[in-house]
């Protein structure tokens, strides 16, 4: 790309591929702002989206004399079904928190010692400029590292990486989800929703969506299962909510969830059980599935899992008698072991020859909305090649979002090249990566570190200068399309001022780009970027609507089945549902899921598995005073049956060994988890004491997690540590 100013006019222009989405669905119907529930003068009720998780339900934050009081769901978002969790809720909070960041920060002591300079923006600004010039100059521009997760901003933040000629730039996903995306784009071109408002069968693999994630999806799921609509199966080595509530619950053995799903195929297929049609139709593979899947058998399976061959036998036959209306859902954390793509492609492939794509109560491709761009000075690409060499490594995976703990490990060995600053948006690599020391290490051999945060999270008490972000409440964000099985497009803007000294990314990104000789890529305002995105929508006076109303979303039905034509072609290398893949095996990795045992935790060790509670289902929400109400600290989990030959009680300390750290936290002897698994919730254990409540309270998982990834996706593998556990 060349370096060229383009006529601004030029700039705008539809993104028309997916226009064809919206024309089947209606406007919507419902009008929250139409009931008669205007305030009084000096009172507003302002429609924005919430951040507190990926869903962005649509919100109606309540304003009284300039304070916002109270956030209620806005019933014009189908997608948000008039609700708002806990988490939501408490997103006032994150306004008024003491603990927040409230102006720039430099650093005064050492990294982790917590001595802060209270400095201007320009102070802050020209710091890090000059930082991050001196890196450049010495080591390229590849010699920085740009990390972020999502959210409405991250895209200015992307492209300063960018246009400063980074090839670094690494996102969230291989600590998260990236397994799922991979597996499911290799098998169907796309990855789908699941249909669980309207599905009569769902099985689960650790996917504790009761309990660990409560988004209004989670609520069809609950209210299908609950009415006896819907029959939930579903499998962790934890009695969990989830468990709790689920028809059937297998404390099935860590790491073998491939297994029985591999062994479900084998019945199905045996059985002849699988949607002939469908498969013939739409599939490419099932000749070699069928030949892969023939020494899987529930016998076989019970062995691994340790769940009765009987019972996988009868829930593959009620999996396929639903169908199509039946999910092996995907969701997050499934089992997170080194062969986790393999394990989600099963899923995917078990879905398929069932033929529940594009179906009502199965897997749903996601239907897209058109919105104009704000087209903006474009650069050059970066020079070098990226310093996870992710091309070499894993030639599948997503090259926008990087490998994280590949990239660590190269940077920690200087090779290929050395990497010394490292910019932070919205993310906490100090918690989200396993192996903390390592990560310590990493930032120690930094030259530079800026965070941009709303709260001093650990990455940012070791940063050397934090620019505190204002709050979603308090600024004005891009607007975004949530595709999906009712897609929407959801407006954020300013509920009130900035109450403190803080800034949106946009302009925190506009002040170092002035500095740093890049000011005409980012030479635009909020307004204007979010005026190009409403002149493509396809809603009839599109920015009047979105301000006023905050979401536009389709109605009326879904239309299911739009794919299933004879000539549509699946984004597939044979235009087909790849069960076998051709694409996987050219790349190196098995075009088949094939199993391996885990290897079981020494006679003098326990595996360690994590989750989350809906409270606090992102690290960065335990220090929220309404939500950690709910829960002050994480504990251990253990079986009686080892506590009691290591003398462990509730409440007792212990403390927790793994081969890279140590941590001291309560024990909760319990029945509810498997003798051989130890559990701990994430997100406690802060080292920021800016993290006022959860500062050394209970234990942060990434101090015990090894380094281990997924081969093909390089997901992170949270669930390969051993640890010893004895009284503290
Ligand atoms: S599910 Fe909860 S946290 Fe997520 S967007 Fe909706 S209200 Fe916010």
């Amino acid at each position: 790309m060349g370096t060229t100013r383009m006529d601004r006019r030029l700039f705008l222009k539809a993104a028309g591929a997916t226009a064809g989405a919206a024309t089947t669905l209606q406007v919507g119907c419902l009008s929250y702002f139409k009931k008669g529930r205007s305030a009084a003068a000096d009172n507003r009720e302002v429609p924005t989206t919430c951040e507190l998780c990926p869903n962005k339900c649509s919100a109606i934050a309540v304003v009284e004399k300039g304070v916002v009081k109270k956030l209620n769901p806005n019933p014009e978002n189908p997608k948000s079904r008039d609700m708002l969790c806990a988490r939501g809720n408490a997103a006032i909070k994150q306004v008024y928190d003491p603990d927040r960041l409230k102006q720039p920060m430099i650093r005064v002591g050492a990294r982790g010692e917590g001595k802060w300079k209270a400095v201007s923006w320009d102070e802050a600004f020209d710091f890090a400029a000059k930082k991050l010039a001196e890196v450049k100059a010495k080591h390229g521009p590849e010699g920085t590292l740009w990390s972020s997760t999502e959210g409405f901003q991250e895209v200015f933040f992307k492209n300063l990486g960018l246009a400063f000629g980074s090839p670094n730039l690494v996102r969230h996903p291989t600590l998260c989800l990236a397994s799922v995306n991979l597996a499911y784009s290799a098998t169907f071109g796309t990855v789908p929703s699941f249909d669980l408002l309207n599905s009569k069968f769902v099985i689960m693999s650790g996917a504790n969506r009761f309990e660990s994630i409560i988004t209004p999806d989670t609520m069809d799921l609950i209210g299908g299962v609950m009415e006896r609509k819907a029959k939930l199966v579903y499998l962790d080595p934890r009695f969990t909510v989830t468990a709790a509530k689920a028809d059937e619950w297998y404390p099935i053995k860590p790491g073998t969830d491939l297994a029985f799903i591999l062994a479900m195929i084998h019945v199905i297929i045996k059985e002849n059980r699988h949607s002939k049609d469908f498969v013939a139709a739409y599939t490419t593979g099932f000749d070699q599935l069928a030949e892969h899947v023939k020494p899987y058998t529930p016998e076989w399976a019970e062995k691994e899992t340790e769940i009765p061959a009987k019972d996988i036998v009868r829930i593959a036959r009620e999996f396929s008698d639903a169908a199509p209306r039946a999910l092996y859902y995907a969701g997050r954390r499934s089992s997170w072991y080194q062969n986790d793509f393999q394990m989600r492609r099963a899923q995917a492939i078990l879905n398929a020859i069932v033929g529940n794509w594009d179906q009502v109560g199965g897997m749903v491709p996601n239907a897209k909305l058109p919105k104009g761009e704000f087209l903006f000075m474009p650069w050059d690409e970066p020079k070098a090649p990226r310093v996870d060499e992710i091309d070499k490594h894993f030639p599948l995976a997503a090259k926008g979002d990087g490998v994280y703990l590949k990239l660590r490990e190269n940077v920690l060995s200087g090779k290929p090249y050395p990497v010394k600053a490292w910019m932070v948006y919205k993310q906490d690599p100090m918690n989200a990566m396993p192996d903390q020391a390592k990560t310590l290490k990493m930032i120690e051999g930094m030259d530079f570190i800026g965070v941009i945060d709303v709260q001093m999270s650990d990455m940012a008490w070791y940063a050397d200068v934090v620019f505190p972000e204002s709050t979603y409440l308090e600024r004005t964000d891009p607007v975004e399309v949530m595709a999906g099985i009712w897609p929407a497009v959801v407006y954020r803007q300013q509920v009130v001022k900035p109450i403190h000294d803080t800034k949106p990314n946009l302009e925190i990104v506009q002040g170092l780009a002035r500095r740093l000789g890049l000011a005409d890529y980012f030479d635009y305002t909020i307004e204007q970027w979010v005026e190009a995105e409403f002149k493509e929508l396809p809603i009839p006076l599109a920015a009047e609507h979105m301000k006023k109303h905050g979401v536009w979303a389709a109605s009326g039905q879904p239309s299911y089945g739009k794919t299933l034509t004879p000539d549509h072609r699946f984004v597939t290398k044979t235009g087909k549902i790849e069960l076998f893949s051709e694409r996987l095996q050219e790349a190196g990795a098995d075009p088949l899921p094939v199993y391996s045992a885990p290897v079981p935790p020494p006679s003098d060790r326990f595996r360690l598995i994590l989750g989350r509670v809906g409270y606090f289902t992102h690290a960065n929400q335990t220090n929220n005073v309404w939500l950690n109400e709910h829960m002050k600290e994480n504990d251990l989990w253990i079986n009686p049956k080892p506590a009691e030959r290591l003398g462990i009680r509730s409440g007792s300390i212990v403390q927790v060994t793994s081969s890279v750290g140590t941590v001291k936290l309560k024990a909760r002897v319990t029945e509810e988890i498997r003798p051989d698994c130890v559990f701990m919730l994430h997100g406690f254990g802060k080292k920021s004491k800016m993290q006022s409540l959860v500062y050394n309270v209970g234990a942060s998982d990434a101090v015990l997690l090894e380094t281990a990834w997924d081969k093909v996706s390089g997901n992170a593998a949270f669930h390969e540590t051993f640890v010893k556990v004895a009284n503290a």
